[in-house]
Parts: structure tokens; C-alpha cells; sequence
């Protein structure tokens, strides 16, 4: 018996042939739509895009929060903390600190 598939469209119980790149029966085979093709970007496209992406879309506001310098003192200490936020607070005095 040969291998069938089932037809891609709900509640159709038509087969097809295993080897058909269309998954759909001859009833529903207008619905088949074929993968693009896969294209890996370029480097000079995905730098395109992550620039547009900077001056566009990304959140001024959180921008400016993760670059400034209380951020990137507190997040460091983190780190080099290598305790987890719940032993740290256990373990540790935390004093939020007043900005
Ligand atoms: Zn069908």
C-alpha cells in the first residue's frame, strides 16, 4: 500500500500522494501556497536594518535607562555578585539605594 498524506485543509479527509509537495487534495489545491525560499541577509542588510531598527523603534526611554551610569553600576555588581536575588537578599543587607 503506498504512503498517503492527509489534506492539509480541516475537516477534509481526502488523501494525497506521499510525494505531492502540495498537501492539499485535487479539491482544495488552489489553498497551496509554496515556502519562500529561505535567503540568509547579508551582513551589510542586517546592519541596515538594526540601524533603522536604533532610530526608529527602539524605546528612547529604556535606551538611555540600560546606558546610564547607575544601570550599568548596579548591573554590574550583580554579576560579580554570583549569588542568586534570593540569597543575596537573605545573605546580604540590601539597602535600595536613593537616587
Ligand atoms: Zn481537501
Amino acid at each position: 500500500m503506498a504512503r498517503v498524506k492527509i489534506c492539509r485543509k480541516p475537516d477534509c479527509h481526502n488523501t494525497t500522494p506521499y510525494e505531492q509537495d502540495n498537501s492539499y487534495c485535487e479539491i482544495h489545491k488552489a489553498m497551496y501556497r509554496p515556502k519562500p525560499e529561505f535567503k540568509p541577509k547579508s551582513s551589510y542588510e542586517r546592519k541596515r536594518q538594526q540601524r533603522e531598527y536604533n532610530a526608529n523603534k527602539r524605546d528612547k526611554e529604556a535606551n538611555e535607562f540600560y546606558h546610564n551610569k547607575t544601570w550599568k553600576h548596579l548591573s554590574q555588581q550583580d554579576s560579580s555578585n554570583k549569588l542568586c536575588s534570593h540569597a543575596s537578599v537573605v545573605d546580604v543587607q540590601v539597602q535600595p539605594k536613593v537616587i
